[in-house]
């Protein structure tokens, strides 16, 4: 550790992992090898970096906070495949680290605030990415991989199932981390689909459908989509218009923006 002392940033969502034991559990699912292009967004002060490193892969960091920039140059700076970035990941353009299509193989441990946005920031460049490991709050987790039919599937699921194969590997509990957030993480890993399962026409509309469907998650589908679909059009989709919304798998959700995109009048 460098002779500077850090102070966690709250506003960074700068929750550092110490237990060596569950930093290793996280190196050994993720599994980076030589040869591999590896981007640890939120490096922090380098919890998992050294064992990335140690794997021979080469790896890109993108670190927004500046004090932290000195630690991480000073304990990698010499290794010729360590490459640090310094800025926002959300506004980070993934192309400029010239990674050969599905090669990319993400990792972080994220600021709680960001997670969300930053995944859907990745999927936007879907093609480029092989796999991705993120330490997120458990509830989040949950949400990612949920399935039809409970209180977690959502809009989260089905726009993250929608480009990618989901795993929820293992939990982490507070302890782990310092200082110790007040909520219970999760690992999950993310594999983009290198050819989409369900492709739908049009993937905004699927989005649209997708967010009206959930705006009013306790009605039945004919009443919270009856601004964008006709009953008729909602059977012609082969999906039952009584069902709730957390009732439909991802196929369904597709064939209903199918649908959408057949409308004549689509504002
Ligand atoms: N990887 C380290 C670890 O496991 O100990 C640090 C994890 S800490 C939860 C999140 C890290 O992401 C911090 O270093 C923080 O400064 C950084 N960070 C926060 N927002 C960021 C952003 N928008 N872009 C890049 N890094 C960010």
């Amino acid at each position: 550790m460098s002779e500077y002392q850090h102070r966690a940033r709250k506003r960074f969502g700068q929750n550092f992992l110490h237990d060596a034991g569950v930093i290793h559990r996280i190196l050994r699912a993720i599994h980076a090898r030589e040869g591999e292009h590896m981007l640890e967004i939120g490096p922090g002060q380098g919890a998992l970096t050294e064992g990335l490193l140690n794997s021979g892969a080469q790896l890109d960091v993108i670190e927004l906070d500046r004090d932290l920039i000195p630690i991480l140059q000073g304990q990698f700076g010499d290794n010729p495949r360590f490459r640090l970035n310094q800025g926002d990941a959300l506004k980070f353009d993934f192309n400029q680290l010239q990674a050969a299509p599905h090669s990319l193989r993400v990792v972080g441990n994220l600021p709680y605030n960001i997670s969300t946005p930053l995944i859907f920031h990745l999927l936007s460049n879907a093609a480029l990415i092989r796999d991705m490991h993120f330490m997120l709050q458990k509830e989040v987790v949950e949400r990612l991989a949920a399935e039809p039919g409970g209180g977690d599937w959502g809009r989260l699921s089905i726009m993250v199932q929608y480009h990618c194969r989901v795993e929820h590997l293992f939990n982490v509990g507070p302890g782990a981390f310092n200082p110790p957030p007040k909520v219970d993480s999760a690992i999950v890993r993310l594999v983009p689909h290198e050819v989409l399962p369900h492709p739908a026409k049009d993937h905004r509309l699927l989005e649209r459908v997708v967010r009206e469907a959930f705006n009013q998650r306790r009605k039945t589908l004919r009443n919270t989509l009856k601004a964008l679909l006709p009953a008729a059009a909602i059977e012609a989709a082969a999906v039952d218009g009584s069902l709730r919304p957390e009732q439909l798998d991802l196929a369904a959700f597709v064939r209903l923006a199918d649908k959408l995109a057949e409308q004549p009048s689509l504002d």
